[in-house]
């Protein structure tokens, strides 16, 4: 009989002990991250065009983020928000891109433009708590050696440094090497195949060659930035589509496919109900560059509208982390850094001097307030703020404007004359951000700002002439 209890207690102590165990293990994180993507184009955000199977069902099983930011509308700021955690203006990484006109000098003389070494990037503190990280694809935080994916904690890097390239093997090598196929440090191979295929290739023989210890890849497509590049087997999928329209279908399907084929693999090892999936996107489409829609919001690419920085943001939960299916309250990408620190066993508490929180508490309902009171936005004199369900928007050309966005996501109805103590308020409240950020370290011609205001204009509440309105009853439904 004695003999039996202990056989007993020695059998529960074993389930504790190994049930404690598997709690315990840490998750695998794949962040599948995709550039210039519309805000509409995959059927899991009501796109009925693209073609998008995987996506589609990693959806389903994930949490859907309604309302998830980019720290800025354009693709290098917008990174360097994510992998540091916090606004990169804190360091003087302003919403401007490296800008292309001096980067054709060399990645070398770049000395200033980069995320500073003195920050410490998502891949650093991934390391720090026991992952084998790597980022594949586009970099575009710094093409000068210092500044490199494996100097900044990532253990291995296969991509590019600078922000756009063609998809196939360069015929002809561009004579500044920001954008030529690198694997490693300084190991430049231009690849077989089409890139995207390539990126999944990679990230797959990582998830191979990692699946007894935890990891974190960074998988950075870049897709569907431009140039224009598709598969013929992919544009055939599309026989009713045109143009570019046709092209930015087909490299959405090869972005879909890609992703698919790594959720497979993580399948294929037993490792799919331990890992952390996220897909996003860094900024808003730009319709007018790539054909991309990001309906019903307004705006694209480099500038504050909604369809500029609001992106497609879902997260599968490894299967002990039970949470909503969606979520609806403001969220940004560089919550992406806590939120993986804390679900990696981190502390986040140790995580100094950023403004990311963890996600996990809120998409679980532990926590009902909303992950952050105010949002900002800011490039040069044009600054955006979110405040609860508002949102207002300063402009170099005109008048700010408010909005309410819960009620008005196209931002169609300015509503400062109604609510000026509020507008004056959250005026107010930009500034006094503002006043915590560095300088900028490089600064676009001014001559520049023409363009997104343009595009701005024009992508507002589809083509008509938003500064024209001031209140509801100026518009006619
Ligand atoms: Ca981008």
């Amino acid at each position: 009989m004695i003999k039996n209890k202990t056989q007993i207690f020695f059998l529960l102590f074993v389930i504790c002990v190994c049930g404690n165990i598997h709690a315990q293990k840490k998750p695998n994180i794949i962040l599948l991250f995709a550039d210039d993507a519309g805000y509409n184009d995959f059927g899991f955000q009501g796109s009925k065009e693209m073609i998008t199977p995987n996506l589609d069902q990693l959806a389903k099983k994930s949490v859907r983020f309604k309302q998830a930011y980019v720290t800025d509308p354009t693709c290098g700021p917008s990174r360097a928000g994510l992998l540091t955690g916090k606004y990169q203006q804190r360091y003087g990484y302003e919403e401007n891109n490296v800008p292309g006109y001096m980067s054709a000098v060399s990645a070398q003389d770049n000395e200033e433009m980069g995320i500073p070494v003195s920050e410490k990037t998502i891949g650093d503190y991934m390391k720090k708590i026991g992952y084998t990280t790597a980022f594949y694809g586009k970099w575009h935080v710094g093409g000068a050696d210092r500044f490199h994916p494996t100097k900044r904690g990532f253990d291995e890097f296969y991509g590019f440094r600078g922000g756009a390239r063609d998809y196939f093997a360069y015929k002809k090598l561009p004579k500044d090497r920001l954008n030529w196929l690198e694997e490693g440090f300084g190991n430049y191979k231009e690849h077989d195949g089409y890139l995207t295929d390539v990126l999944a290739d990679q990230t797959i023989n990582f998830i191979e060659k990692n699946k007894t210890k935890p990891f974190f890849a960074f998988v950075s497509f870049n897709a569907v930035h431009t140039p224009m590049d598709a598969k013929e087997e992919d544009l055939k999928k599309f026989p009713n589509l045109k143009g570019k329209r046709k092209e930015v279908a087909a490299m959405t399907l090869a972005l879909d496919r890609a992703c698919g084929r790594i959720v497979e693999k993580l399948k294929e090892l037993g490792l799919e109900d331990n890992t952390v999936i996220v897909f996003t996107n860094d900024n808003g489409g730009p319709t007018d560059k790539n054909a991309s829609i990001n309906t019903p919001l307004s705006g694209t690419k480099s500038n504050h509208l909604e369809g500029g920085i609001r992106v497609p943001f879902i997260m599968k939960l490894p299967k002990q982390m039970k949470a909503s299916t969606t979520y609806d309250y403001p969220v940004s990408t560089f919550d992406l850094l806590p939120t993986f620190y804390a679900m990696g066993g981190g502390n986040v508490e140790e995580v100094k001097n950023i403004d990311g929180v963890d996600l996990l508490p809120y998409v679980k309902g532990e926590n009902v307030n909303r992950p952050h009171e105010s949002l900002f936005w800011r490039k040069d004199g044009r600054g955006a703020i979110r405040k609860g369900d508002w949102k207002l928007i300063r402009f170099p050309d005109r008048p700010a404007q408010l909005f309410n966005i819960v009620e008005d996501e196209k931002e169609l109805y300015d509503v400062s004359s109604e609510h000026p103590e509020l507008f004056r308020a959250m005026y107010k409240e930009l500034f006094e951000w503002e006043l915590t950020l560095e300088r900028p370290r490089w600064m676009l011609k001014k001559s520049y700002e023409k363009y997104d205001i343009d595009r701005m204009d024009k992508y507002w509440n589809k083509g008509q002439e938003k500064s024209d309105f001031n209140t509801k009853k100026d518009i006619k439904n």
